[in-house]
């Protein structure tokens, strides 16, 4: 090999490892392809919205990876034209810039939601100085309420990670694993389950977790079983598999985590991620891309199930940013058939939408900047 080629390779693989950026590759849809023939659409409901009180006891985020206004318009158009997002009457925009970059990274876009301050591509928790800066999810577990965090990817990747851990780079898996015991956390189901056993300095965080007296579970039956107490689910060594191969059922995990977190008279955080329609978005592929974002949509139904009932739950659903530069191209609402297009096999600078539901959602219209997202739930909180 030359030597150019070489220190090329070495450069890629030093980003590589910076960023983190490329673990996606690991899980991957069998298809690639830019039309998504169609299938057969679930059934929308429609919620009531009536809501109990002025503040909200509850805050549900939910947060699709890569999900910006085609990635949901496509999965409109694959289940006949509804989505149970239609139930969202409050619409705005949120600006996703970086403090260093048009083009923010899910670990910056993950932290602008979580603590309401812009930083550098790659920070999970932490200021432009990488001194740790409180999340949302702290905040909430200091007023005594219940937190809970769930997620298709690894439970230490970015999304997930930037409410509960502080770590100066996203890759540090095992730091960010490690953080969780650092925390009152109640409920975690998502990936990663080696990131807490196979570690560089031989701490068994899984044994430590039941010390803790955490129900550590890995499989998706015995996790739904949970009625309550703290519930470790850890469904994959890393990331959880593709829709429809998925042993972690992200809608069974939405329901199973709000029942446990219902049991404090003071209220819940949680935050809910649809994480791979952004690894869809980065290998350019529309069948994933339709299939991830109605997955993540039937994880909304859920939250609006619980939170129509409960009248005191604010929703947020939003995204980090927009990947692939995604467009449609074509579509059917009577077959479900959507033809995309990309621009771009990673993030764009676009600004994504905010939906909200429930007491103060009234706060999330206009154009703002991610950021306004978290301060606004702060002080819907009274935190
Ligand atoms: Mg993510
Ligand atoms: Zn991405």
């Amino acid at each position: 090999m030359h030597l150019r080629s070489f220190l090329i390779l070495v450069l890629a693989f030093g980003i590589q490892q910076l960023y983190g950026q490329e673990t996606y590759k690991s899980v991957s849809a069998e298809d690639s392809v830019l039309t998504y023939p169609g299938g057969k659409p679930y059934e929308v409901h429609t919620f009531a919205q009536k809501f109990k009180s002025k503040n909200p006891r509850n805050v549900i985020m939910m947060i699709g990876d890569g999900m910006g206004t085609s990635q949901i318009f496509a999965g409109l158009t694959a289940n006949g034209g509804h989505l149970f997002l239609d139930n969202f009457k409050q619409v705005g925009f949120s600006k996703t810039q970086s403090s260093d970059n048009y083009i923010t990274d899910s670990a910056a876009g993950g932290t602008a939601l979580s603590a309401g301050q812009k930083t550098y591509n790659g920070a999970i928790a932490v200021n432009t100085d990488t001194v740790a800066i409180k999340t949302i999810l702290e905040m909430a577990e200091e007023k005594g309420m219940s937190t809970g965090l769930v997620s298709t990817s690894a439970i230490t990747h970015a999304t997930p990670a930037s409410y509960i851990a502080h770590q100066g780079s996203r890759g540090s898996y095992e730091d960010i694993a490690a953080d969780f015991l650092k925390t009152d956390i109640d409920v975690f189901i998502g990936g990663g389950y080696k990131h807490f056993t196979e570690r560089k300095d031989k701490r068994d965080l899984a044994g430590e977790l039941k010390q803790k007296g955490y129900q550590v579970l890995r499989n998706m039956d015995e996790i739904a079983e949970v009625k309550s107490g703290k519930l470790a689910g850890l469904t994959a060594d890393e990331h959880n598999e593709v829709v429809p191969k998925r042993k972690m059922d992200l809608p069974l995990s939405t329901k199973t985590a709000l029942h446990i977190l219902d049991q404090n008279e003071k209220g819940f955080f949680i935050m809910i991620e649809g994480s791979q329609i952004d690894w869809a978005g980065h290998q350019k592929n529309t069948g994933y891309i339709v299939r991830e974002m109605l997955d993540f949509d039937q994880a909304i139904g859920k939250a609006l199930e619980f939170a129509a009932k409960d009248r005191e739950t604010l929703i947020i659903v939003t995204a980090d940013h927009e990947t692939g530069g995604f467009a449609l191209a074509g579509g059917d609402m009577k077959t479900g058939m959507v033809k995309g297009a990309f621009t771009s096999g990673n993030h764009t600078g676009v600004m994504v939408p905010v939906f909200a539901y429930g007491p103060g959602a009234e706060n999330f219209t206009g154009i703002m900047e991610n950021t306004d997202i978290a301060k606004k739930i702060i002080t819907l909180l009274g935190f």
